[in-house]
């Protein structure tokens, strides 16, 4: 009998099982995957006080990606550079790092029984009260039973549908994603994640570990039929489109495939119930145009982690904690999912919109008179609500000791 079974040995399982583990408790950790091995997802991420709670800030793999300081945007053709503001740096690790380093650390930090090529296929249950899982590990079927199953299975969760959780905040998927990876691009000045806005696509740049860069096209979702016809001349068609970047690339060469992924649905689901509870993408998937999900979900693991500890050790109710881990959770997830949402809904900025754009931005007189009038023109453009929240922003991470806080 485990005290908790997480399913699903990624960002979301691995930290879960990690604070668990130091926490005392008897955890089986297992995944479908064999590992390492890379998931269909970029890899920005940057909630360092989430990371740190795991004990890896110091592992030499995690610097092993640059740190990203700046916040390059460009709207065809016209950029703005800044410091990054939700965060002091950013790092993009490829998963099939990132992922395994995590796994390592569960491994490390207790009881934790780690099963890969295990996919499960059923829960056991008690009534409504769910007792554990029934799993194929590399095909044998093998019965886990434990006090709390949580799922950690992404976004497609074999937990959450098997449960019923119910969905809510449910958005359409709105962008599609397509990435690769490649070698001799030429660097920012200083380590930056880019953004495009090109005709109606969207372009996410990161250099990552390997001295690679990680680019990633975002093209809307009713260009898909045209995308699935032939997606790596498109791909390569966006990015030679773009001037600014393209020669950038003029030395490059594309390392692997192009990878796809058109499902990107956002929603929240109903976290917790009689015996499971939901962490990472299987609880809450957020479009990845804001690269959030891997904070969002080891973030949530420390909320899930302080819930089961109150729940087993404190004795309190599972219905009243897990009431407060949905709370907590939702009240960081829910206006990241909506900003999400406005941000892949975006459509094409075209003709005299775009001229203007590069009439402030293309002359410093127009842009020193931007800066000066910024608020007035955010409160315009985007309502009193959204200068309050990036005046809590600037509070948390706009001050002078940003260059102390870089590695
Ligand atoms: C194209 C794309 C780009 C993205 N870019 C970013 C980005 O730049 N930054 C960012 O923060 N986020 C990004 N995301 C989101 C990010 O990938 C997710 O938020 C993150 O992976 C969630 O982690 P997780 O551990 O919850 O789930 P996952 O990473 O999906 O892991 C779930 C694991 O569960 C396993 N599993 C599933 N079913 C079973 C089963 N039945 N039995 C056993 N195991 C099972 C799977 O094999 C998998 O290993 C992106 C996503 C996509 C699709």
């Amino acid at each position: 009998m485990f005290d908790v079974l997480v399913v699903g040995g990624r960002v979301a399982g691995s930290a879960t099982a990690i604070l668990l583990a130091r926490l005392g408790y008897r955890v089986a950790l297992v995944d479908r995957d064999h590992h390492p091995s890379p998931a269909v997802s970029t890899h920005v991420f940057g909630d360092w006080a989430a990371f740190g709670r795991l004990g890896v800030l110091d592992d030499p793999r995690l610097a092993s990606a640059p740190a990203l300081t700046r916040f390059r945007t460009e709207v065809e053709g016209c950029a703005t550079e800044a410091d990054l503001l939700a965060t002091p740096y950013a790092r993009a690790l490829r998963r099939e790092v990132l992922d395994p380093m995590l796994i390592e650390y569960a491994g490390k930090a207790g009881d934790v029984t780690w099963y890969e090529g295990a996919r499960v296929a059923a829960l056991l249950r008690d009534g409504d009260l769910v007792t554990g899982a029934r799993v194929l590990v590399d095909g044998r079927p093998v019965e886990l039973p434990a006090r709390i199953v949580v799922g950690a299975d992404g976004r497609n969760s074999t937990v959450a549908r098997a449960v019923g959780a119910r969905a809510y905040l449910t958005r359409p998927r709105l962008r599609l994603a397509y990435y690769a990876y490649y070698t001799g691009v030429a660097g920012a000045a200083l380590p930056a994640l880019e953004y495009y806005w090109h005709g109606s696509d969207v372009v996410i740049v990161a250099p990552c570990d390997g001295d690679l860069h990680c680019i990633c096209v975002m093209p809307r979702d009713d260009d898909l039929t045209a995308w699935r016809a032939g997606h790596e001349d498109r791909f390569a068609r966006v990015l030679a489109s773009i001037r600014t970047l393209a020669a950038r690339l003029a030395g490059a060469t594309r390392v692997g495939p192009v990878h796809g992924s058109g499902n990107l649905r956002s929603h929240l689901r109903e976290p917790a119930g009689p015996g499971w509870a939901l962490v990472g993408d299987a609880g809450a998937a957020v479009h990845p145009c804001i690269g959030a999900g891997i904070d969002h979900a080891v973030f949530s693991a420390g909320l899930l982690a302080d819930t089961v500890h109150r729940h087993l050790t404190g004795g309190e109710s599972w219905t009243a904690v897990t009431a407060d881990y949905r709370d907590a959770r939702d009240a960081r997830i829910r206006p990241a999912c909506e900003s999400a949402v406005r941000l892949a809904g975006r459509g094409a900025l075209t003709g005299a919109d775009a001229r203007w754009l590069q009439v402030l931005l293309g002359m410093p007189g127009s842009a020193h008179d931007l800066g000066s009038r910024a608020v007035d023109v955010l409160r315009t453009i985007a309502g009193d609500d959204a200068v309050a929240r990036m005046a809590a922003l600037i509070g948390a991470a706009g001050t002078p000791t940003r260059a102390e806080e870089t590695p």
